[in-house]
């Protein structure tokens, strides 16, 4: 394979640090000490925040009265496709039954959990997508009870937009909390809202962390770290439109790598050329983020062939993929290592992260090679059943016996033969 690192990443910085594990473990106890008095407290700290917790329905009325009507017309265009989506996945969620023996039956079920916690970050941006995202596919999973909890902002609270998006997706209780104060408060059920069976949604690295800690007294979606993108382009590609999609994925943060993977070496050496002027373009805050994230974390990376590059993608499992190739169809096949996969010019991450349909909850940082993204099926608990007849739990009983008394467990032996016993008059086993 004939490959060549044009741009490379920096050396990654030590992927977890001790002194944020150590934070959020104290921020976790002290909430569940103390309970809501030292969430409120981190909401002051952090958000300097001292108003409404819990967000009363009227404050929610005249919140969603104040967006205004076009603006309320684009967040619906997004719920609905995002609501279609999560419907369509809904319908290949069946349950079955089969009958094993004649008269042994089982079956499987699909079941909602009965509470979600949905965190919709809020620091540096306003998630109003996030909120759509997480709580429409709740809701059209059938969840019972739906948490919401985003950043207030000091002296105002929570954007109308947010509260808006919250409310139009189906949020039953909704927080002005962040960061692990609010990850803590839907696990543990405070401010009278119902405890969470699972935690759902992207957030940064104390939101990650403290859905980490948690993860195991309650359910999590994945464990989130900064967002990342990998675009294959070949010699059909617009190196413009690839310079555009990759500067607006470094603008998520200094931490979010994007990857350019090509067989083009005229495209991507005008990309390299392109990215850093547009990144100039950007707001100086956004431009910030973007500017390190180009330097230290882009790679840029030529290959000779397609199945190349598509080997090459596949070593970087990444969150998002964008092809921007020749036999879209070829690539479709192909490629199989990727959270959310955006096929042609025509498309783009950002379409996913707003508003065409499929969640933008994702796996990064390489977990895409074993799970995909926020789904209904997240918050769906497979369970199975079975019913036996007494003719085939006799088979049942015997096969049991035998095979619990070679493990040493007789407990479990006389389950199963205290049943011919009391059936057949006898345990014969043989
Ligand atoms: P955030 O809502 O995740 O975090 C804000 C909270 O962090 C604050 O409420 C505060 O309580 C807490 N906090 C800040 N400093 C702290 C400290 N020193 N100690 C303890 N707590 C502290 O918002 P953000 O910071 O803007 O991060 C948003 C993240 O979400 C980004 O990393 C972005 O990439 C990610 N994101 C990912 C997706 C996706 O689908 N992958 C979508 C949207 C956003």
């Amino acid at each position: 394979m004939t490959v060549t690192y044009l741009k490379r990443a920096e050396p990654r910085p030590e992927a977890e640090s001790a002194d944020l594990r150590d934070a959020v473990a104290i921020m976790l106890a002290k909430i569940e000490q103390e309970g809501a008095e030292a969430a409120r407290r981190y909401c002051q700290q952090f958000d300097k925040w001292d108003g409404e917790i819990v967000l009363p329905d009227a404050a929610r009325a005249q919140a969603v009265a104040r967006v205004p009507q076009d603006l309320k017309d684009t967040i619906r265009f997004a719920h609905d496709n995002i609501r279609r989506f999560a419907e369509a996945q809904k319908a290949t969620l069946t349950d079955c039954a089969v009958e094993l023996l004649p008269g042994h039956w089982a079956g499987q079920r699909q079941i909602p959990v009965s509470a979600a916690g949905c965190y919709v970050p809020g620091g540096r941006y306003s998630h109003v997508a996030s909120a759509l995202m997480t709580i429409t596919t709740a809701k059209v999973a059938g969840v019972g009870h739906i948490t919401a909890a985003s950043p207030p902002r000091p002296g105002s609270g929570m954007p109308d937009a947010i509260v808006y998006a919250m409310d139009l997706s189906g949020a039953d209780t909704i927080l002005n909390l962040g960061g692990v104060q609010a990850i803590a408060s839907m696990a543990f059920g405070l401010f009278e809202t119902v405890p969470a069976d699972i935690l759902v949604g992207p957030g940064n690295s104390f939101v990650a962390e403290a859905k980490r800690q948690l993860f195991g007294r309650v359910g999590i979606d994945m464990f989130a770290g900064p967002t990342d993108s990998l675009v294959i382009a070949d010699g059909t590609a617009d190196p413009e439109i690839v310079a555009w999609d990759l500067v607006g994925q470094a603008e998520h943060g200094q931490d979010s790598p994007v990857w350019l993977v090509t067989s083009d070496r005229a495209l991507a050496e005008t990309v390299m050329t392109r990215a850093p002027q547009l990144i100039e373009t950007l707001p100086q805050a956004n431009a910030m983020a973007a500017k390190v994230s180009w330097a230290e974390r882009a790679e840029v990376i030529l290959c000779d062939t397609r199945e190349e590059m598509a080997q090459v993608s596949d070593r970087y499992a990444p969150e998002h993929l964008h092809v921007q190739a020749a036999d879209l169809d070829w690539w479709l096949e192909r490629l199989s290592v990727y959270g959310s996969l955006f096929l042609g010019e025509e498309t783009t991450v950002p379409f996913g992260d707003k508003t065409s349909g499929p969640n933008h909850v994702l796996p990064t940082s390489g977990a895409a090679r074993y799970t995909g993204g926020l789904s209904v099926q997240k918050f769906t608990k497979t369970v199975t059943w079975q019913r036996t007849d007494k003719t085939a739990m006799r088979e049942l009983a015997k096969a049991t016996s035998k095979i619990s008394r070679l493990e040493g467990m007789s407990g479990h032996a006389r389950s199963a033969e205290v049943r011919l016993e009391k059936h057949f008059g006898h345990c014969d086993s043989t």
